[in-house]
């Protein structure tokens, strides 16, 4: 089996392309290292037994692709490739669209052309809005996003939806993830975000390393065990691995299926940073902030049905996302090399 990656040289993709060639699935990556350094291929080249090919372009590129298509024998594709930062997308809504919507339509398109025809698809538990009760299941209605990132991976569902509908020759997976964080074991590969970290773990990390002075907390008012928000933190090597079985999954049955990928156990932002200082030994410290806009208290999903269909499960606590997040923040204080 041979699997296009796009976004295959990120945080997310370069860790399932370790996992897909280690399970024995043939890669080729697609990425226009616009949120990555290319150096990540070679850490992902350290980390495997066997060669694979990588493309540098742009998903939008419609000849671009077509040639990849056509050089390359493409069983299935997973797609990550997109742009991902809520804040951003706000103050850019076009470049946001025309990147993961229009990015999307072109690639669909192309595979269509070329009778590739099963995808697995990089969404987000954020889909599910801010009115739906943890634990999330996959049945719960969505669309209730609050911010342009979030709706593209909402038009993306529909999109991916209508094409089944249409066709049910495609086989396609949704794959719900909730809050990605750690590293590869070795600490070669991790998350490398440009400029101020938007997300907690990569922003903790920064001011263990000493980046930053001090982590801002965002609310302690909200209705959870310690005022702070809840969410479900899930290792990025368990991610990986539940992108391994959805692959299979769509090269084996036609259908259009959808999964949450998380733990089921929510943390609140002072459990992590808890837990991190026990894993790292090294203090964090932070400061109350007002609540961040769009923020819900808790969010964490009911896993369930990707163990009954995938048979696959998150096997890495906390404390091991921890200690992975540490491990590669500390043996990499800026992060990939040029
Ligand atoms: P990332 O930015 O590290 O990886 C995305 C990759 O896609 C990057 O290497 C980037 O250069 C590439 N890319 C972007 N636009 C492209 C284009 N037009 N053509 C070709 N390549 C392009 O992000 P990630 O954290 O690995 O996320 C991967 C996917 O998972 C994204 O679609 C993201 O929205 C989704 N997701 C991420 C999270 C998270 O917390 N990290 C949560 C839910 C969903
Ligand atoms: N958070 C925080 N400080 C930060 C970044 C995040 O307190 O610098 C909180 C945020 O309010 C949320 C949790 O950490 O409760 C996870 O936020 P993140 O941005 O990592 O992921 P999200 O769940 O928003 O996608």
């Amino acid at each position: 089996m041979s699997v296009l990656v796009t976004g295959g040289a990120g945080y997310i993709g370069s860790h399932t392309c370790v996992e897909l060639i280690n399970a024995g699935i043939d890669i080729v990556i697609v990425d226009n290292f616009y949120n990555c350094k290319k150096s990540s291929i070679d850490r992902i080249r350290a980390l495997v037994d066997r060669d694979f090919k990588y493309y540098e372009c742009d998903i939008r590129d419609r000849e671009g692709m077509d040639r990849i298509f056509k050089a390359e024998k493409i069983d299935s594709v997973i797609h990550f490739a997109g742009l991902k930062a809520v804040g951003e997308s706000v103050e850019k809504p076009l470049e946001y669209f025309d990147n993961n919507v229009n990015g999307t339509l072109v690639l669909l398109d192309v595979m269509r052309n070329n009778g590739c025809k099963k995808i697995v698809f990089s969404s987000s538990a954020t889909v599910y809005g801010m009115n739906n009760i943890s634990p999330l299941t996959e049945d719960m209605a969505v669309g209730g996003v609050t911010n342009p990132y979030g709706r593209t991976k909402y038009m993306i569902e529909c999109i991916l939806q209508d094409l089944y509908a249409s066709d049910n020759s495609w086989s396609i997976c949704l794959l719900r993830y909730f809050n990605p964080i750690g590293a590869h074991k070795s600490g070669t590969m991790g998350e490398d975000p440009n400029g101020i970290p938007n997300n907690l773990m990569p922003f903790i990390t920064q001011v263990a390393i000493g980046k930053r002075d001090h982590l801002n907390v965002f609310g302690d008012d909200y209705d959870t065990h310690d005022g702070t928000g809840v969410r479900d933190y899930i290792h990025v090597v368990d991610l990986a691995l539940g992108h391994v079985k959805a692959v299979q999954k769509v090269e084996k049955d036609n259908g259009c299926f959808i999964y949450n990928l998380g733990t089921g156990i929510g943390y609140s932002v002072l459990d992590v940073v808890k837990a991190f200082e026990k894993a790292s030994g090294v203090t964090i410290p932070y400061e109350i902030q007002a609540r961040r806009a769009g923020d819900i208290a808790t969010c964490y999903s009911d896993p369930s049905k990707a163990l009954a269909e995938l048979n696959w499960k998150a096997e890495r606590g906390l404390e091991e996302m921890c200690e992975d997040s540490w491990r590669w923040q500390s043996q990499n204080p800026n992060g990939y090399p040029d």
